[in-house]
């Protein structure tokens, strides 16, 4: 599984479609300051589920559309897309059966995120859980923003460890234990609730 091409349409700076392919390889983006380099590293983050408008550098969700220039009126809306080759058959099942995986994520203003894997409409968590699973996702180690080397030299022994566990693929598991304590909470107060009414009865 490998990410083969990332469009981007009114997210950010990128107000017109652009198609950036990513060939075997491409380990960094360099370019003048203020072209864009971080905006293309959080649509990548941003696609793949990111829920945190900090870390989109924003105050809102919304802030990743494209807001206007001098000679460009705002966008309404913003999408980016991320193509996989799936020709390894290596992306994890629910999404294993086709050679090429699109994700899309579209954000309207007032109308918040939708999310579509191969044209069909996914939730978030299902987008999430894709890249957990293949050991990668929005808070991947492996995409590494400005900043980010000092901020893990720097990083407490926990937060470390969380950064060990993303790159292991494990954090998926994390996600689904936390439902299911919460599903085991919500039916734990239900037995409680029949007791009453049991006592109540009897
Ligand atoms: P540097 O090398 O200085 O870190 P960079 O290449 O990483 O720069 P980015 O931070 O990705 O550049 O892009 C910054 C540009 O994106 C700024 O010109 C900013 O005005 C523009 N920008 C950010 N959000 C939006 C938005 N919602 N609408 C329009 N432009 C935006």
């Amino acid at each position: 599984m490998r990410f083969s091409r990332l469009r981007l349409n009114g997210f950010k700076s990128f107000v017109d479609p652009t198609d950036l392919v990513i060939h075997e390889g491409l380990t960094g983006v360099v370019g003048p300051n203020g072209c864009g380099k971080s905006n293309l590293l959080e649509a990548l983050r941003w696609v793949m589920g990111e829920n945190r408008p900090t870390a989109m550098r924003g105050g809102g969700m919304e802030d990743v559309i494209f807001a206007g220039a001098a000679t460009r009126g705002a966008r309404h809306f913003a999408e980016v897309s991320l193509v996989i080759d799936n020709h390894d058959r290596l992306a994890p099942s629910g999404f294993n059966d086709a050679d090429t995986i699109e994700i899309v994520r579209r954000i309207t203003r007032d109308a918040g995120s939708a999310y579509k894997a191969n044209a069909k409409d996914v939730r978030a968590r299902d987008v999430q859980m894709l890249f957990a699973d293949a050991s990668t996702g929005s808070h991947s180690p492996a995409l590494v923003r400005q900043g980010q080397i000092s901020e893990l030299i720097n990083a407490k022994p926990k937060a470390r460890r969380r950064i060990l566990e993303e790159a292991a693929g494990i954090s998926g598991l994390y996600a689904r234990r936390h439902e299911a304590e919460l599903k085991l909470s919500g039916a734990e107060q239900n037995l409680l609730r029949v007791d009453d009414v049991l006592e109540g009865l009897a």
